[in-house]
C-alpha cells in the first residue's frame, strides 16, 4: 500500500489501539507507523516483559545462552504508547471503548492480536512438576529443571516439542515424548514430510512414544 493510500484510508481516525504485545501486535503498530498512520498507537500487553520474540524461549533462552529476546524497538521513538502489565477484560464496541485493568481505553479502531494460548492437561495446573512453555516465565521456571537434569516427560511431539526435547538433551536430562499422533508433526506436515524428523528424536538420545495420548497425570 502507499503512504497516500495509507493515509486517505486511515482518514479520520485519531486512536488505533492494539491488544497483545507480542509479535502481531508490535508490527501492526509498527507498520502504522512505517505507512504514515500519525494518530495515536497503543498498545496493551497482559504480560509485564518488554515486548519479546517466542522462538528463542525453546532455544537460547531456555538453555541459558540469552537472558531474554526483547525485540530490538524503541516504542518512544515510535511514538507507541506501550502499556505493558495491563490486561484487557472486555470490549464495549457500541462505547468505542475497552476495560481494561488500569481503566477504560477509548479507541477508534481496535486491533485484537491476543494470539493462542496453550492445550493444558486437565488437573495439571499448579501441580509442582510440571510446566507449561509459552511465556519468557516459563522459560525461565525451566531453565533451572534442565540444570538439574531431572527425568524429563514432554506432551506433544510438534515443533516446540521437539526443539525443547532437543534442549534438554544437551542438558543432560533423559526424555521421554509422549505423542497422541502415530508420527511428530502430524497436525502441520504430510507424512511423507514429517517422516525424517522422527530421527531427530533419536540422534538427540530422546524417546518418541507416538500413538500415546495422555489420559491422566498422577
Ligand atoms: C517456545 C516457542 C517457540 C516458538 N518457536 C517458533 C519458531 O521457531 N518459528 C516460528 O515461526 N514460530 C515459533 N513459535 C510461534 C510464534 O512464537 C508464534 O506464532 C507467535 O508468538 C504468534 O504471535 P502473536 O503476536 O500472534 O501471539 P502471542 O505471541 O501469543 O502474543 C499475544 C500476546 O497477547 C497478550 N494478550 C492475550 N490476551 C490479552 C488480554 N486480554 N489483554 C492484554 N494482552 C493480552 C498475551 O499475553 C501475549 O503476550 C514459537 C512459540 C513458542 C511458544
Amino acid at each position: 500500500m502507499s503512504e497516500q493510500t495509507a493515509q486517505e484510508g486511515t482518514a479520520g481516525i485519531r486512536r488505533v489501539v492494539v491488544v497483545g504485545a507480542g509479535m502481531a501486535g508490535v508490527q501492526t503498530a509498527v507498520a502504522l507507523r512505517e505507512r504514515g498512520f500519525a494518530g495515536e498507537v497503543t498498545v496493551i500487553g497482559a504480560e509485564p516483559h518488554q515486548p519479546y520474540d517466542r522462538p528463542p524461549l525453546s532455544k537460547a533462552v531456555l538453555l541459558g545462552k540469552a537472558e531474554d529476546s526483547a525485540f530490538d524497538l524503541d516504542f518512544d521513538a515510535l511514538g507507541v504508547d506501550l502499556r505493558l502489565g495491563c490486561e484487557v477484560l472486555g470490549a464495549r464496541p457500541a462505547d468505542h471503548e475497552l476495560d481494561t485493568e488500569a481503566g477504560p481505553v477509548p479507541y477508534d479502531v481496535l486491533v485484537l492480536a491476543t494470539g493462542a494460548e496453550p492445550v493444558t492437561l486437565p488437573g495439571t495446573e499448579g501441580v509442582p512438576g510440571v510446566h507449561l512453555l509459552r511465556t519468557l516465565d516459563d522459560a525461565e521456571r525451566l531453565r533451572p529443571v534442565l540444570a538439574r537434569q531431572h527425568d524429563i516427560v514432554v506432551v506433544g511431539a510438534g515443533w516446540i516439542g521437539a526443539e525443547f526435547a532437543t534442549a534438554a538433551r544437551e542438558a543432560g536430562c533423559a526424555v521421554t515424548v509422549v505423542e497422541a499422533a502415530d508420527r511428530p508433526l502430524a497436525g502441520v506436515l504430510p507424512a511423507e514430510v514429517a517422516a525424517p524428523m522422527t530421527r531427530w528424536y533419536t540422534d538427540s538420545g530422546a524417546e518418541l512414544r507416538t500413538g500415546a495420548r495422555v489420559e491422566r497425570v498422577e
